[in-house]
């Protein structure tokens, strides 16, 4: 196994993928600058992803790489920003060799691209090898997103009020049953169903434009990563409300609803899957026309799913699905939590 030296690594690997920002000083320097609007806010986020748990070892490490992006510019979405850049700091493992670094590099760059932003700068380090081959800990990245959004203008948690819809964008559940089928553990699926959810798991759409065209219109947003009803549980936590969801409206695709078909259990993946980035929100009732409107715009499915209700203090503030019956359904996972 070969690996480049640090610095060496920087300039061939990384360097080129913050040319388009002459603030990032061609990753030579002990910082970059950034250009904020005098209008705008800056908006930050940041998240880790570690191999073995937020990852396959066996990933395509272009797919690694875009999936971390992509997890940081879902949380821009979800409070209406644009992008402006992202750092990254990574720890290497003994499997990091130059070749895995190559590919996660050119996938990095290729979304880079895609999306418009340049890599700001970051951070390298390696675990120490290991006396025990395999031991030495696992590649962990961390990514961290930029973004601006107009000044009082980002969409926080905190806004849904009694009455208003609770909207999702995309199909939910595909991530979470794309995990299953990595693991084997989704019998009898088509070549075309398995590819389909595998591709949502590991490389997910950040709603970028939609999460734009939210500002002035939802009252609170949140992009799933935990699990539908866990996410829209932190809108509702945050806001003081609970929201009421119907089974039958939740979007499922094609590929989901042939699984559920087979095994209802599946259900649960529904509810409780996480990793489908797509962003859940709340709209106030008045503005019912301009779901169809966004579904339209944004050429992607947006469907009312339920409401938001006001929650008297005993009550807990949380999620109930009702069942085809009428009936609350059981919701067995609460979301990943990561610790
Ligand atoms: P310092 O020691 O001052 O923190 P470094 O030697 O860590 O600086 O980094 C030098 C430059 O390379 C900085 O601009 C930093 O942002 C960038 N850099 C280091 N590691 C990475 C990485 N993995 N990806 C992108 N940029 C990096
Ligand atoms: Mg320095």
């Amino acid at each position: 196994m070969t690996r480049r030296g640090e610095f060496e690594l920087i300039a061939s690997l990384f360097a080129p993928l913050s040319r388009m920002a002459s603030g990032a000083l061609g990753l030579t320097d002990d910082v970059a600058l950034i250009d904020v609007a005098p209008d705008c806010e800056l908006v930050a986020t940041i998240d880790t992803v570690i191999a073995g748990v937020h990852f396959r070892v066996d990933d395509p490490p272009d797919l690694v790489a875009r999936k971390a992006l992509r997890v940081n510019l879902s949380d821009l979405a979800a409070k209406g920003a644009r992008p402006l850049g992202v750092l990254q700091a990574i720890t290497l493992s003994e499997a990091t060799d130059d070749s895995y670094l190559e590919r996660y590099a050119l996938g990095l760059g290729e979304d880079l691209r895609h999306f418009g932003i340049p890599l700001l700068g970051g951070d390298t380090t390696a675990h120490r090898p290991a006396t025990v081959p395999g031991r030495g800990g696992p590649f962990t990245i961390t990514i961290a997103a930029l973004g601006e959004v107009p000044r009082g203008q980002a969409i926080l948690r905190r806004g849904a009020r009694p009455g208003d819809l609770v909207c999702v964008s995309g199909t939910i559940g595909d991530a979470a049953l794309g995990l299953l089928a990595l693991e084997g553990r989704l019998p009898a699926c088509t070549h075309a169903h398995y590819d389909m959810l595998v591709r949502r798991y590991r490389l997910p759409e950040p709603r970028l434009a939609l999460g734009q065209s939210l500002r002035g219109l939802a009252t609170a947003c949140v992009d799933i990563s935990d699990g539908l009803c866990a996410d829209i549980g932190h809108i509702c936590e945050a806001s003081g409300v609970r929201a009421e969801l119907k089974w039958h409206a939740l979007p499922v695709s094609a590929a989901a609803q042939r699984r559920l078909a087979d095994d209802p259990s599946l259900r649960q993946f529904i509810l409780g899957g996480g990793d489908d980035y797509e962003l859940a929100f709340t709209l106030p009732s008045s503005h019912r026309a301009r779901v169809q409107e966004l579904a339209m715009r944004h050429d992607m499915p947006v469907a009312v799913i339920g409401r938001v209700r006001e929650s008297s203090d005993s009550e807990k503030n949380g999620v109930t699905v009702l069942g085809d019956d009428g009936e609350p359904m059981p919701v067995e996972k609460s979301g990943f939590t990561h610790v």
